[in-house]
């Protein structure tokens, strides 16, 4: 089964902690071997620059990690391929693996449009407009204000119209959501779960899934224990399927993928400590749905939806 997971924070684990190597199974969910060894999988890779970095240094550590991306990374893994674009996707072979460039949050750009062109430029092909707060583009989930997107946010999402990037509502206030299904013409929430089942701010109203559906958008279920479960005690892979179940049970059948958050999360569910299991929850798919839905959970349905020119 090939898998396409939508957010993993490997750039900024391997940011804070440079002498990490992409190999380190002992420090990292995610390192090439692992991806290597699930042939023709695709890793959407995100920049997220921590609210601690001041202001005017956000941008040069967005910089730093796509430095990290194409040194530490793709210069270290054989086989491995950025994918800007559809063809790129399709031309992915046997044995190779497809890396993606995101970005989580517009703080890093400012005001700058250029700035965000400079990243485009560099291969990033989803942007989330926030993390938890407010930034010049909209306000996250977090931010007491809960403004929609600022103008300066609506030209970011004319922007990623104009080249079929995706627009990703993860992490963004409920206001701003429902601005971005108005006006994006590719949306993603690539790591966001279901609220009914978890009533977390991070995770979605079945108001905001069936809008997503509408809108023939994507939403990948993650792997955040507290997203999974109220309890917090213990998520497990029962929990995702909950949550994959649910998406489903709204039509969100050719909607739903996953987006593990991997490296970017220190607690995962029992049964999925790092990528390479992966397969205990594909063999639990395997025995709920038929494997062409599988098949479409895993890889297709956000492969279908990566239409980048
Ligand atoms: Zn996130």
């Amino acid at each position: 089964m090939r898998i396409f997971d939508g957010h993993c924070d490997v750039l900024w684990k391997m940011w804070e902690n440079p002498d990490i190597s992409f190999q380190d199974l002992a420090s990292m969910h995610v390192t090439y071997p692992q991806l290597k060894s699930r042939r023709s999988s695709v890793q959407v890779f995100a920049i997220y620059v921590p609210q601690k970095v001041s202001r005017e240094g956000q941008f040069a550590a967005a910089l730093q990690m796509v430095d990290i991306f194409f040194e530490k990374i793709l210069a270290f893994s054989p086989g491995m391929k950025l994918i800007r674009n559809e063809a790129e996707l399709k031309r992915l072979a046997d044995g190779e693996t497809g890396a993606i460039l995101s970005l989580e949050g517009c703080d890093c750009i400012g005001n700058d449009l250029s700035r965000l062109r400079i990243l485009h430029q560099l291969g990033v092909r989803s942007v989330g407009l926030t993390w938890n707060f407010g930034n010049a583009a909209a306000d996250g989930i977090l931010e007491p204000r809960g403004g929609g997107l600022t103008s300066f946010g609506e030209e970011v999402v004319t922007f990623l119209n104009s080249k079929n990037c995706w627009t990703d509502v993860s992490h963004l206030s409920e206001r701003g959501f429902w601005d971005c299904l108005e006006k994006a013409n590719n949306i993603v929430a690539t790591h966001s779960n279901a609220k009914v089942l978890c009533d977390h701010p991070r995770n979605l109203t079945d108001s905001q899934i069936n809008g997503l559906i509408e809108k023939n958008g994507r939403i990948g279920v993650t792997f955040v224990p507290s997203f999974l479960n109220s309890c917090q005690a213990s998520a497990t892979i029962r929990d995702i399927l909950k949550h994959l179940d649910h998406v489903c049970s709204l039509g969100g059948v050719r909607h739903v993928g996953f987006g593990s958050d991997f490296d970017g999360i220190e607690d995962t569910p029992a049964g999925l400590s790092a990528y390479r299991e992966y397969e205990n929850l594909v063999n639990e798919v395997l025995k709920r749905y038929p494997e062409e839905q599988a098949v479409r959970f895993f890889y297709q349905n956000f492969a279908d939806y990566f239409t980048c020119v």
